[in-house]
Protein backbone atom coordinates (compact mmCIF):
# COMPACT_ATOMS: atom_id res chain seq x y z
CA UNK A 1 0.00 0.00 0.00
CA UNK A 2 1.31 3.70 -0.45
CA UNK A 3 2.10 5.81 1.89
CA UNK A 4 -0.72 7.97 2.50
CA UNK A 5 -3.36 5.77 1.12
CA UNK A 6 -4.14 4.62 4.41
CA UNK A 7 -6.88 6.89 5.68
CA UNK A 8 -8.30 6.86 1.85
CA UNK A 9 -8.30 2.88 2.52
CA UNK A 10 -10.21 3.44 5.93
CA UNK A 11 -12.87 5.70 4.40
CA UNK A 12 -13.49 3.56 1.94
CA UNK A 13 -15.03 1.42 3.91
CA UNK A 14 -19.20 1.62 4.30
CA UNK A 15 -20.22 3.46 7.65
CA UNK A 16 -22.89 1.50 8.03
CA UNK A 17 -20.71 -1.85 7.58
CA UNK A 18 -18.71 -0.30 9.67
CA UNK A 19 -20.84 0.09 12.28
CA UNK A 20 -22.50 -3.17 11.82
CA UNK A 21 -18.94 -5.04 12.67
CA UNK A 22 -18.76 -2.62 15.86
CA UNK A 23 -21.81 -4.08 16.57
CA UNK A 24 -20.45 -7.43 16.32
CA UNK A 25 -17.33 -6.30 18.23
CA UNK A 26 -14.73 -5.95 15.20
CA UNK A 27 -13.41 -2.29 14.31
CA UNK A 28 -11.88 -1.83 11.87
CA UNK A 29 -9.19 0.98 11.67
CA UNK A 30 -5.83 1.50 9.83
CA UNK A 31 -2.20 0.60 10.99
CA UNK A 32 -1.26 4.56 11.44
CA UNK A 33 -4.20 5.67 13.56
CA UNK A 34 -3.60 2.40 15.96
CA UNK A 35 0.29 3.22 16.12
CA UNK A 36 -0.47 7.07 16.39
CA UNK A 37 -2.74 5.92 19.18
CA UNK A 38 -0.61 4.47 21.38
CA UNK A 39 2.35 7.03 20.51
CA UNK A 40 -0.14 9.88 21.43
CA UNK A 41 -1.03 8.64 24.57
CA UNK A 42 2.35 7.68 26.09
CA UNK A 43 4.62 10.42 25.65
CA UNK A 44 8.00 10.31 27.63
CA UNK A 45 9.32 13.61 28.72
CA UNK A 46 12.74 13.62 29.51
CA UNK A 47 13.05 14.91 33.52
CA UNK A 48 14.99 18.24 33.35
CA UNK A 49 14.14 21.34 34.15
CA UNK A 50 15.98 24.80 33.70
CA UNK A 51 14.44 27.76 35.92
CA UNK A 52 10.98 28.95 37.62
CA UNK A 53 8.89 27.48 34.71
CA UNK A 54 10.36 23.75 35.64
CA UNK A 55 8.30 24.16 38.96
CA UNK A 56 4.95 24.60 37.35
CA UNK A 57 6.24 21.63 35.45
CA UNK A 58 6.73 19.44 38.46
CA UNK A 59 3.14 20.68 39.80
CA UNK A 60 1.66 19.18 36.18
CA UNK A 61 2.79 15.93 37.04
CA UNK A 62 1.60 16.08 41.00
CA UNK A 63 -1.63 14.87 42.15
CA UNK A 64 -4.11 18.02 41.62
CA UNK A 65 -3.40 18.14 38.24
CA UNK A 66 -1.59 14.82 37.29
CA UNK A 67 -0.63 14.37 34.05
CA UNK A 68 -0.74 10.61 34.27
CA UNK A 69 -4.18 11.66 32.50
CA UNK A 70 -2.78 12.11 29.46
CA UNK A 71 -0.07 9.24 29.67
CA UNK A 72 3.25 11.33 29.64
CA UNK A 73 3.57 10.89 34.22
CA UNK A 74 6.62 8.96 33.17
CA UNK A 75 9.23 11.75 33.59
CA UNK A 76 12.67 9.35 31.90
CA UNK A 77 15.87 10.24 33.59
CA UNK A 78 17.57 9.03 30.28
CA UNK A 79 17.28 10.95 27.13
CA UNK A 80 17.35 7.46 25.06
CA UNK A 81 14.34 6.41 27.40
CA UNK A 82 12.38 10.17 26.18
CA UNK A 83 10.71 11.39 22.85
CA UNK A 84 9.61 14.51 24.08
CA UNK A 85 11.99 17.30 25.99
CA UNK A 86 9.84 20.09 27.64
CA UNK A 87 12.19 23.00 27.87
CA UNK A 88 10.81 24.28 30.74
CA UNK A 89 13.21 27.76 31.72
CA UNK A 90 15.65 29.86 30.72
CA UNK A 91 18.32 28.61 28.82
CA UNK A 92 21.61 30.55 29.25
CA UNK A 93 24.32 30.45 26.65
CA UNK A 94 26.36 27.95 29.17
CA UNK A 95 23.79 25.49 29.15
CA UNK A 96 22.17 25.44 25.51
CA UNK A 97 24.93 22.77 24.19
CA UNK A 98 24.25 20.65 27.03
CA UNK A 99 20.17 21.21 25.62
CA UNK A 100 21.14 20.09 22.06
CA UNK A 101 23.01 17.31 23.15
CA UNK A 102 20.23 15.68 25.20
CA UNK A 103 17.98 16.30 22.47
CA UNK A 104 20.85 14.53 19.90
CA UNK A 105 21.01 11.39 22.01
CA UNK A 106 16.47 11.06 22.52
CA UNK A 107 14.85 8.22 20.95
CA UNK A 108 13.08 9.66 16.88
CA UNK A 109 10.26 10.46 16.08
CA UNK A 110 10.94 13.38 18.93
CA UNK A 111 8.98 16.40 19.66
CA UNK A 112 10.22 19.72 21.72
CA UNK A 113 7.68 21.87 23.40
CA UNK A 114 8.91 25.23 24.31
CA UNK A 115 7.24 26.24 27.81
CA UNK A 116 7.08 29.93 29.04
CA UNK A 117 8.49 32.92 27.31
CA UNK A 118 12.24 32.24 28.25
CA UNK A 119 12.29 29.12 26.42
CA UNK A 120 10.63 30.65 23.72
CA UNK A 121 12.63 33.99 23.05
CA UNK A 122 14.57 35.05 26.44
CA UNK A 123 11.97 36.18 27.96
CA UNK A 124 12.17 39.14 30.68
CA UNK A 125 15.81 38.26 30.09
CA UNK A 126 15.97 38.57 26.46
CA UNK A 127 18.38 41.82 26.17
CA UNK A 128 20.96 39.95 28.56
CA UNK A 129 24.32 38.93 27.29
CA UNK A 130 24.03 35.50 28.65
CA UNK A 131 20.61 33.98 27.38
CA UNK A 132 19.41 32.17 24.68
CA UNK A 133 16.57 34.20 22.45
CA UNK A 134 14.77 31.01 21.86
CA UNK A 135 15.38 27.17 22.12
CA UNK A 136 14.66 27.50 18.13
CA UNK A 137 17.41 28.24 17.12
CA UNK A 138 18.96 25.11 17.73
CA UNK A 139 16.77 22.34 18.12
CA UNK A 140 12.82 22.15 15.51
CA UNK A 141 10.08 22.97 18.47
CA UNK A 142 6.40 21.75 17.51
CA UNK A 143 4.02 23.68 20.54
CA UNK A 144 4.59 26.78 22.08
CA UNK A 145 3.51 27.66 25.92
CA UNK A 146 3.38 31.53 26.26
CA UNK A 147 3.06 32.48 29.63
CA UNK A 148 6.25 33.67 32.19
CA UNK A 149 5.17 30.97 34.29
CA UNK A 150 2.92 28.94 32.17
CA UNK A 151 0.05 27.30 34.00
CA UNK A 152 -0.02 23.74 34.72
CA UNK A 153 -3.36 23.70 32.94
CA UNK A 154 -1.42 25.74 29.77
CA UNK A 155 1.78 22.97 29.71
CA UNK A 156 -1.61 20.16 29.41
CA UNK A 157 -3.08 22.14 26.99
CA UNK A 158 0.01 22.28 25.17
CA UNK A 159 0.78 18.06 25.78
CA UNK A 160 -2.79 17.72 23.86
CA UNK A 161 -2.17 20.18 20.83
CA UNK A 162 1.30 17.66 20.73
CA UNK A 163 -0.80 14.63 21.25
CA UNK A 164 -3.24 16.27 18.58
CA UNK A 165 -0.17 16.69 16.00
CA UNK A 166 1.33 13.31 16.65
CA UNK A 167 -2.06 11.50 16.17
CA UNK A 168 -2.44 13.70 12.68
CA UNK A 169 0.94 12.29 11.32
CA UNK A 170 1.42 8.84 9.49
CA UNK A 171 4.34 6.70 11.39
CA UNK A 172 6.05 6.04 8.47
CA UNK A 173 6.52 9.31 7.44
CA UNK A 174 7.43 10.94 10.96
CA UNK A 175 10.53 7.99 11.10
CA UNK A 176 11.25 9.03 7.73
CA UNK A 177 11.59 12.92 8.74
CA UNK A 178 14.22 11.40 11.13
CA UNK A 179 15.57 15.12 13.51
CA UNK A 180 19.15 13.33 13.76
CA UNK A 181 21.65 15.02 15.02
CA UNK A 182 22.00 18.51 15.20
CA UNK A 183 25.27 20.55 15.54
CA UNK A 184 26.19 21.33 19.35
CA UNK A 185 27.33 24.78 19.62
CA UNK A 186 30.29 25.40 21.57
CA UNK A 187 30.00 27.99 24.17
CA UNK A 188 33.24 30.75 23.70
CA UNK A 189 34.62 33.93 24.74
CA UNK A 190 32.10 35.63 22.66
CA UNK A 191 29.49 33.37 23.40
CA UNK A 192 27.68 30.45 21.26
CA UNK A 193 29.72 29.29 18.30
CA UNK A 194 27.60 28.83 15.75
CA UNK A 195 25.13 31.36 17.13
CA UNK A 196 22.34 29.67 16.16
CA UNK A 197 21.63 26.51 13.65
CA UNK A 198 20.69 27.76 10.05
CA UNK A 199 18.76 24.27 9.52
CA UNK A 200 16.07 25.32 11.86
CA UNK A 201 16.42 28.91 12.52
CA UNK A 202 17.26 32.03 9.85
CA UNK A 203 17.30 35.79 11.40
CA UNK A 204 14.30 37.16 10.31
CA UNK A 205 14.76 40.00 7.47
CA UNK A 206 12.72 42.33 8.28
CA UNK A 207 12.85 43.98 12.17
CA UNK A 208 9.03 42.49 13.84
CA UNK A 209 7.98 46.21 14.80
CA UNK A 210 8.44 47.60 11.20
CA UNK A 211 4.69 47.49 10.11
CA UNK A 212 4.35 50.25 12.94
CA UNK A 213 6.88 52.66 10.91
CA UNK A 214 4.80 51.84 7.92
CA UNK A 215 3.07 54.89 6.63
CA UNK A 216 -0.83 54.16 7.35
CA UNK A 217 -2.78 53.59 3.84
CA UNK A 218 -5.37 56.18 2.74
CA UNK A 219 -8.11 53.65 4.51
CA UNK A 220 -6.82 54.08 7.63
CA UNK A 221 -6.15 57.56 8.04
CA UNK A 222 -8.21 58.99 10.57
CA UNK A 223 -10.09 62.27 8.83
S1 LIG B 1 9.32 32.42 31.61
FE1 LIG B 1 9.17 33.42 33.63
S2 LIG B 1 8.69 31.75 35.03
FE2 LIG B 1 9.50 30.81 33.16
S3 LIG B 1 11.69 30.57 33.51
FE3 LIG B 1 11.39 32.54 32.51
S4 LIG B 1 11.27 34.02 34.20
FE4 LIG B 1 10.92 31.98 35.07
Amino acid sequence: MEEGCVGVELMAVDEGLQSELQKQGVYVTTWDRLVNWGRGNSIWPLQFGLACCAIEMIATAASRYDIARFGSEIFRVSPRQADLMIVAGTVTKKMAPQVVRLYNQMAEPKYVISMGACATSGGPFHKGYNVLKGIDRFIPVDVYIPGCPPTPQALLEGLTKLQEKIKGQSFSGAMKQKQGEYPIPAFGKRGLEPKYNPDVWQPPTQHPFDYQRAPASPSTTPS
